[in-house]
């Protein structure tokens, strides 16, 4: 399923109301979009109650309608797919796990509800979508050399500094502006 990342949840709620002269990302027809639900999750700020992470939308085909009966949905950049954290605490997170190399202690500076293993789960995702944000962020601007790029930076290191270059002045942490720009998830 494709996704849509919208900068804050003002401008998905505008996209939202203007779905029926919007063009189908599948399809390209205009005019056959609409809402279809939510996706729901529990949240960092709201644990008790599963709340809503992502719209969905549908190009219909039903009723004769013309669309293509596929959905996608409208995401916030700050949201992180199947993650309680936002990611501005993601980015928290692994800057503190980076330069401290204790992920546990880290993470309980965030306060977080997760359980004991969640920084161990986060961080094998970053380490499996390392190879992939770094060939994603060359086409944007050479690695930053960090202290004159001394030998014992650590790969995550080298790739959040990337991060920050690449992604400066966006208004939005890097994550969250990673996000809106590629319209494509970090983890
Ligand atoms: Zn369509």
């Amino acid at each position: 399923m494709r996704a849509r990342i919208f900068r804050s949840q003002t401008e998905r709620d505008e996209f939202l109301l203007n779905l029926k002269l919007t063009q189908c990302p599948h399809c390209k027809k205009v005019g056959t979009l609409n809402r279809h639900g939510a996706l729901r999750g529990y949240d960092e700020n709201n644990v008790r109650h599963k709340s809503i992470r992502a719209r969905r939308v549908f190009c219909s085909n039903r009723n004769q309608a013309a669309g293509c009966g596929r959905t996608f949905s409208a995401w916030i950049a700050d949201k992180v797919k199947r993650l309680f954290l936002s990611a501005e605490q993601l980015w928290t997170f692994l800057n503190e796990a980076a330069a401290n190399g204790n992920k546990r202690k880290a993470f309980k500076k965030l306060n977080s509800s997760m359980s004991d293993s969640a920084p161990y789960r986060i961080w094998k995702r970053l380490q499996n979508a390392q190879s992939s944000i770094r060939t994603t962020l060359s086409t944007m601007c050479p690695p930053s050399k960090i202290d004159g790029s001394q030998p014992s930076n650590t790969p995550a290191e080298s790739t959040l500094a990337h991060l920050i270059k690449a992604f400066t002045g966006h208004g939005l942490n890097p994550i969250a502006a990673f996000q809106l720009t590629l319209q494509a998830f970090f983890i």
